[in-house]
């Protein structure tokens, strides 16, 4: 492969810089990648643009002829070739490969998605709830139906692109004549006009207006979840569909218990005499008061599982579990009888304990 950028464009070293635009002119228009498929093309296209990058800047082509390879200013610097190219001849590369031909249907656009949210209790996120939310939708305007036409007028092929959406623009380069074509800015791609706006939505279609949407939370969603209600965003263009709404859960903090995944987590403290000798206890899960059972001799930092009283599965059967742990209070400040009482207890289990008044500073240390 040659490395000589005058090789490479296949000039002599005195080539003029007409002479230097006519060879490029010639290679790029052979080796294009748009007109040649064959191997290779678009490394040497690459290559001959790079060349021609550096012998057509008089500047660049000095340093290259003093300096040759050595400069460092022999490479091709480009990101994009197709950029330099598109600089030098204009975008829009041969009839038929960038050009769209025909005329465009007017087409249906869906409507825009809207986005909203909801905060939930805990127990709305484990056993669903119904939401009434307050939205302002666009909805397809009553007067026009849609086409933002005052009633009794129609909308009519659009006078700058004569209802093709496009703007086709001729442009000459080396290649011949090539033509482009542009998004029509005045139909803005539609091919209709409307000389005679609605009313009541200004040519527009749309409305803006106040909606109620429903949103019925199923069972076991979690905080960060996001639920889709089909259709519940703005109206479609030229009869497309309605959007969607997107709404987001947020579920509060519960102070009485924590959540992982379905399962629940709370703590329940007891009186150290019914750590000692077991209890039936009342306590608060989701579905409301429920009874637990201490065993005697339970240790503080037992968990108790009590299956399914967590939350529910999403969309399917079954729930977590609620995990109780058990944390053991020890009375603080206790009576002179109390103290007697479990003097004696200590005495009794042969355990050693310090039997003195507690100090002030000890009396006066807060419970936990
Ligand atoms: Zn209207
Ligand atoms: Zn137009």
């Amino acid at each position: 492969m040659a490395t000589d950028l005058y090789e490479i464009l296949d000039v002599p070293r005195d080539a003029t810089p007409e002479d230097i635009k006519k060879a490029y002119r010639r290679l790029a228009r052979e080796l294009h990648p748009d007109v040649n498929g064959t191997p290779g093309a678009e490394e040497r296209f690459k290559q001959v643009t790079g060349a021609y990058e550096i012998l057509s800047d008089p500047e660049k082509r000095q340093r290259y002829d003093t300096y040759g390879q050595s400069s460092g200013t022999a490479g091709f610097p480009f990101t994009d070739i197709q950029d330099v190219f598109d600089m030098f001849f204009g975008g829009g590369f041969g009839v038929g490969t960038r050009t769209r031909r025909g005329p465009r249907r007017a087409a249906a656009e869906r409507g825009e998605d809207l986005n909203a949210s909801v905060a939930l209790s805990l127990s709305e996120a484990a056993f669903g709830a119904l939401r009434r939310l307050d939205v302002e939708r666009l909805f397809t305007c009553e007067r026009c139906m849609g086409n933002g036409a005052e009633p009794g007028t129609a909308p009519v092929a659009c006078r700058t692109c004569g209802g093709s959406g496009e703007l086709q623009q001729v442009r000459r380069s080396i290649f011949g004549t090539v033509m482009t074509a542009a998004t029509c800015n005045k139909c803005r791609g539609t091919g209709q006009e409307v000389l005679d706006p609605c009313e009541a939505c200004f040519g527009r279609g749309r409305r803006k207006s106040g909606d109620t949407v429903t949103v019925d939370v199923p069972a076991g969603v979690s905080d960060g979840m996001e639920i889709r209600v089909p259709g519940g965003g703005h109206a479609g263009v030229r009869g497309g569909p309605a959007g969607d709404l997107h709404v987001g859960i947020h579920v509060e903090p519960n102070g009485a218990f924590e959540r992982r995944g379905q399962d629940l987590f709370s703590v329940l403290e007891v009186p150290f005499t019914q750590a000692v000798l077991g209890a039936q206890l009342e306590i608060e899960t989701l579905d409301g008061p429920d009874r637990i059972r201490i065993d005697p001799g339970t240790a503080p930092g037992t968990v108790i599982r009590l299956r399914g009283k967590g939350v529910p599965n999403l969309n399917r059967r079954g729930r977590g579990d609620l995990f109780v742990a058990i944390e053991v209070s020890v009375p603080k400040g206790v009576s002179k009888q109390e103290r007697e009482l479990v003097e004696r207890l200590a005495e009794l289990r042969d355990e050693r304990t310090s039997k003195r008044e507690p100090t002030p500073a000890e009396l006066r240390r807060p419970a936990r």
